[in-house]
């Protein structure tokens, strides 16, 4: 049985990057009859917040990414206080008395010497550590690494190999004792059985790190799957901008989840960027395969865009309850005659007012508009109303395509564009169309 978690820490809104993490495990998780697990990362106590946390299951849930469970990592310190004597007793933890400042000064150090920021274990030598003990330093824990090679097959990346001697050992515990990131991810995925570790690829070298713990605490090592991150259309760092694109500025501007879904599971991948009705539908087309070595470019015009697409395809059933009927107009007719100039459902609010009023007309050509009104047949209306009556109008007038068109779309809506008139002629009815044929605000 395939279990996945998303792992957001409470420290911000989630973004669009975020959200595609969380989307990529769920599909995952949907197309092989998983469990999708969100685990909130709030071991860092200073910038974790309730506010966040609620948040993160508001979003999750606009984006209807249903969980199997969750919980909360500060809720689990006795399974991490287990697993770091765990680690200690195989004397793979050891202290250090490092200070920042030191630490910082080692790396400029060897920095100036062109070489790697490896943290040099200076703690490991006795005569250091009983220095440092006897002027009463706390220390801060690191992971001894096996400093060999790490590998393993990547779902996206195939096989990947780091040399955890490239790498300083990984801080695990805080001098004020907290748990950092590394071991309680492992710690949590060996308890909560994860068979996938699915992630940007930010966490390639973590992942080294993390093996050899899986490994030092006994656990299964899960398999992994690390996709490339989002960048803006010019393959800048999109970081600067997550503010807007944070899910709640998406909802708040009413992008549809189901677009979002769309484009963040498209993006990036050899599937065509189309919009999908279902999350079932994207699940089903669901392949890590699929996902290129690129980074996804994320566009904001390409979503709505997308949004707008998606907009045009859907029936009224999956739109009637955020769609307000109009008094007397059957909220089929309205959606069909509509959909197709929509950009957000947003847009719906403006297209009533163009069917119910008020529209102040433009009067562009008023012997035309009179004529017109003379004309129009007496209802019930259809859609064949409108070819039939703008060609008695022409026949009477002898005005034609943009002469006949472009006066009357002004009179019956006050604007240069709008839904087809064939659709929204019957909508707007004979009384109201008669009224601002003459000019009149109806
Ligand atoms: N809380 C971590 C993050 O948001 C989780 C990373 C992981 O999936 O292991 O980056």
């Amino acid at each position: 049985m395939v279990v996945v978690r998303f792992a957001p820490s409470p420290t911000g809104l989630l973004h669009v990057g975020n959200a595609r993490t969380a989307l990529l495990n769920w599909l995952f998780a949907k197309k092989m009859g998983g469990k999708f697990l969100l685990r909130i990362d709030d071991t860092d106590a200073a910038r974790s917040t309730k506010a966040f946390e609620e948040a993160i299951y508001r979003d999750l849930d606009w984006l209807g990414l249903t969980h199997d469970g969750t919980d909360r990592q500060i809720n689990r310190l006795a399974v991490y206080s287990t697993a770091f004597y765990k680690l200690q007793a195989a004397g793979r933890v050891y202290p250090c008395f490092e200070t920042e400042a030191e630490l910082e000064r080692q790396r400029s150090l060897l920095a100036a010497r062109r070489l790697p920021p490896v943290y040099n274990r200076a703690s490991l030598e006795p005569a250091n550590k009983a220095k440092w003990e006897a002027e009463g330093r706390k220390p801060h824990w690191r992971f001894k690494l096996s400093r060999s090679k790490v590998s393993w097959t990547d779902l996206v990346r195939g096989p990947v190999e780091i040399d955890t001697a490239t790498m300083s050992d990984p801080v695990l515990v805080r001098e004020d004792g907290a748990f950092l990131y590394t071991l309680p991810s492992v710690a949590d995925d060996i308890d909560m059985a994860i068979t996938h570790v699915v992630r940007g690829e930010d966490h390639v070298t973590n992942t080294a790190a993390q093996i050899e713990i899986f490994e030092a605490l006994g656990g299964p090592v899960p398999k992994f799957a690390h996709f490339p991150l989002l960048v803006g259309a010019s393959g800048e760092a999109l970081s600067k901008r997550l503010g807007s694109l944070s899910l709640e500025s998406l909802r708040e501007d009413g992008v549809e989840p189901m677009a979002v879904a769309s484009y963040l599971a498209k993006i990036g991948t050899s599937d065509s960027v189309e919009p999908r009705q279902s999350l079932g539908e994207l699940a089903g087309e669901f392949d890590f395969a699929k996902i290129g070595r690129a980074p996804a470019h994320f566009v904001p015009e390409e979503l709505t865009a997308l949004n707008a697409k998606l907009l045009h395809l859907l029936p009224y059933s999956a739109v009637a309850a955020r769609v307000p009927p109009l008094s007397g107009i059957p909220g089929e007719a309205f959606w069909d005659a509509i959909k197709a100039n929509l950009t957000k459902l947003g847009d719906v609010a403006a297209m009533a007012r163009l069917v119910t009023g008020p529209v102040t007309p433009v009067i562009e050509d008023a012997a035309l508009a009179a004529t017109a009104a003379a004309l129009l047949p007496p209802e019930p209306w259809d859609e064949g109303t409108w070819g039939l009556w703008t060609k008695a109008v022409s026949a009477e007038t002898g005005a034609k395509g943009r002469g006949l068109f472009h006066p009357l779309r002004l009179a019956l809506t006050g604007l240069e564009h709008g839904p087809e008139l064939k659709k929204l002629l019957p909508l707007i009815g004979r009384d109201r169309s008669v009224a601002r044929l003459k000019g009149e605000t109806a």
